[in-house]
């Protein structure tokens, strides 16, 4: 079964819609792992984001996301990967569908709640980063 990594990141914890974000995934029937409620340090942070590196928001999405407690879960399900990125929407807020959680919650193309992987290959990288082991 497809595994994919699920990021709920400080402003989604900070705005109490853990919750809410972790239904959305339970309701379409994945699967949850594992979840953690931690702080990331900027080590793991900018290793998660390396594909980023070079681009003109890359500190301050690193700032974003070593602000405050993420909660980090590790999902299964058929498609996975399609189905929870097409459940968060579009990086913009502006262009996600309006039953996405983005596009119902988020209103900033940086602090837009969630993160998901978008490949079978980036899933495996930020599994291993996140649940080591598992
Ligand atoms: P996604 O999270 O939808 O996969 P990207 O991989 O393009 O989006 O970008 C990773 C994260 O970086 C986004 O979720 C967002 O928090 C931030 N980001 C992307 N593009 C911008 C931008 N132009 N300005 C500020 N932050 C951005
Ligand atoms: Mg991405």
């Amino acid at each position: 079964m497809e595994r994919t990594l699920v990021l709920i990141k400080p402003d989604g914890v900070k705005r109490k819609l853990v919750g809410e974000i972790i239904s959305y995934y339970e309701r379409k029937n994945l699967k949850i792992v594992d979840f953690k409620l931690i702080k990331a340090d900027r080590e793991t942070a900018e290793s998660h984001y390396i594909e980023h590196k070079g681009r003109e928001y890359y500190q301050s999405l690193i700032d974003y996301i070593t602000e405050g407690e993420i909660v980090t879960i590790l999902l299964e399900g058929e498609n996975a990967i399609g189905i929870v990125r097409k459940i968060n929407g579009a990086t913009d807020p502006l262009q996600a569908d309006s039953g996405s959680i983005r596009g119902k919650y988020a209103y900033s193309k940086q602090r837009n709640l969630v993160h998901a992987s978008d490949s079978k290959e980036n899933a495996k990288r930020e599994i291993d980063i996140w649940f080591p082991g598992i």
